[in-house]
Order: C-alpha cells, then structure tokens, then sequence
C-alpha cells in the first residue's frame, strides 16, 4: 500500500506527520509522503486528515 497526498487540497496542519513520521514529512506548507511503503499508521493519518487530502492505494 502506498500513501498519496493531494497538495491542492493540503493546508499543512501536520497532523499526518505526527501520526505517521516515516512516511509523510512537511516540506512547507504541504506534506510529501516520504516512503513507498504505508503501514496501519497511514489509515489513522488518513482518516484524521481535515481535508481529505491523503489516499492510499
Ligand atoms: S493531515 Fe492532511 S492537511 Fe494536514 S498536513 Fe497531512 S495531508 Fe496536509
């Protein structure tokens, strides 16, 4: 499974990052996913997103 990050919608509140650090990173205002492997954090990190902006496939 692997993490995606819309970056039009991402306001760059951080909380992806504090869920799971080994995959997403803020650089900026926008979160970039920083690993091509997404483990159960990645769901919490999702579903806690306020814009919806992360999809995992
Ligand atoms: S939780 Fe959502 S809005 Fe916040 S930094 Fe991550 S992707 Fe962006």
């Amino acid at each position: 499974m692997k993490a995606h990050v819309n970056e039009t919608l991402c306001i760059g509140c951080g909380t992806c990052e504090a869920i799971c650090p080994d995959v997403f990173k803020l650089e900026g205002a926008v979160a970039k996913v920083i690993s091509e492997t997404c483990n159960d954090c990645c769901q919490s990190a999702k579903e806690s997103c306020p814009v919806e902006a992360i999809w995992l496939e």
